[in-house]
């Protein structure tokens, strides 16, 4: 099919387009572990839409350790004669909003403003939610004989490790292993980078345990906090060093050690806290293996602990995910993938790998070859978080040309 074919049809739904976007962004779908209820309300307005194009739709519904049921929602199209088929995995979760009178709006009030959507979730996964949703919609106005057969999953729990989404939907054995799988939830601006591989991940929860005394007597006890600040400072530097290997295929293309969320200390300012926790997100080159990181960062804070009398630390892991095989970049699917983009967009794209995790690592991991690819801006998890509404289309027709 032409192109131009596809952009008209593409440019016919805009504004529906622009209004599932807005109703989707409205309803909250943060997980349970981030203080949220999980996605089901958003679930059941996407599979509601993708039943009123008269597509068939299937849910898939975990429970997750708070009890929580977590949904998966499956569409196919043309999978029936035996084809080659391709998936397009897009998750409904989102982070929490953070610090909301940091946002200009309020975060779950979705706004249109100058070809941007703006909302928590709009870029980070709401453009590649809607914009899987309608090629499939589309797709099933254009042919009734699309060259692949086209399955669209939306799943649950993407952002805290997918243990009630996409890993899930592996284990219940949904794909074939000649299946090919489009992850859009990773890119650049340009749409020119396909992504092939993903480090290896290890989040951890450091309990630093001091001893709480009035502030005025410091001599008396032990501040966790303070020791806190100085042995996670000197291990992110440790872990700099020792785990310094470069990779070109990566950006950026060293392994990373970041000390990100911390939880409440103390109420007053004249108390000395006695407990500080704060976790680390390390996203680790496939030349590592994670549990290598592992016992390099408890023998640091057996060492920390050794030479900070009264000092305890417990290192815990929250979640790990060892680096996934690459997908060979002379693959299928990275081959029509750049070869969609090239046409769509008029530029070769570069093949690449990125800290992770999507859920193409999880793929790659049951030997199914899949590639992450979207019109990123890069706004994911970030206050005043927005994508173009130009990007969802043009995301649509790449994928759209895949099958026409
Ligand atoms: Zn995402």
């Amino acid at each position: 099919m032409e192109k131009d074919q596809i952009i008209k049809k593409v440019s016919e739904n805009r504004q529906q387009i622009i209004n599932s976007m807005l109703k989707t962004l409205s309803i909250k779908s943060i997980s349970p572990s981030s203080g949220g209820t999980g996605e089901s309300n958003r679930a059941e307005y996407l599979e509601k839409l993708l039943i009123s194009f008269d597509l068939k739709t299937q849910r898939y519904e975990y429970k997750d350790k708070t009890g929580c049921v977590r949904p998966n929602i499956i569409s196919t199209l043309g999978f029936e004669k035996n084809k080659k088929r391709i998936w397009l995995v897009a998750h409904m979760d989102t982070v929490a909003p953070g610090e909301i009178k940091l946002w200009n709006r309020d975060p779950f009030e979705p706004y249109v403003l100058d070809g941007k959507i703006y909302a928590r979730g709009s870029s980070d996964n709401g453009q590649d939610l809607i914009a899987s949703i309608y090629t499939i919609k589309i797709l099933s106005e254009l042919t009734k004989t699309p060259k692949y057969g086209l399955g669209i999953a939306l799943v649950a729990d993407e952002e805290m490790g997918s243990e009630y989404g996409i890993q899930k939907l592996i284990n219940d054995k949904l794909f074939n292993k000649d299946d090919l799988v489009i992850v859009p939830d990773a890119g650049d601006e340009k749409g020119l980078w396909i992504e092939v591989a993903e480090k290896g991940m290890l989040w951890l929860r450091f309990t630093i345990m001091g001893k709480q005394i009035h502030a005025s007597v410091p001599n008396e006890g032990v501040n966790a906090y303070l020791h806190a600040m100085e042995f996670l400072m000197t291990l992110r530097e440790d872990l700099q060093k020792k785990f310094n290997a470069q990779n070109k295929l990566f950006a950026p293309n060293y392994s990373t050690f970041e000390i990100t969320k911390h939880e409440a200390n103390v109420e007053s300012i004249n108390i000395i806290p006695g407990t500080e926790i704060s976790y680390m997100d390390c996203r680790v080159l496939p030349e590592y293996k994670i549990a290598d990181v592992l016992s390099f960062i408890k023998k640091n804070a057996e060492s920390f602990c050794m030479r900070n009398k009264g000092v305890k630390i417990n290192v815990e892991v929250v979640n790990k995910e060892e680096a996934a095989p690459p997908t060979d970049s002379n693959s299928e699917i990275v081959k029509l993938m750049s070869s969609a983009v090239e046409s769509s967009l008029g530029a070769k794209p570069k093949i690449i790998g990125i800290g992770g995790g999507t859920c193409a690592a999880f793929f790659r991991k049951a030997k199914i070859d899949a590639v992450a690819w979207s019109i990123d801006n890069q706004m994911a998890h970030q206050i005043n978080e927005y994508c173009y509404v130009e990007s969802i289309l043009k995301d649509a027709e790449v994928f759209l040309s895949l099958f026409l």
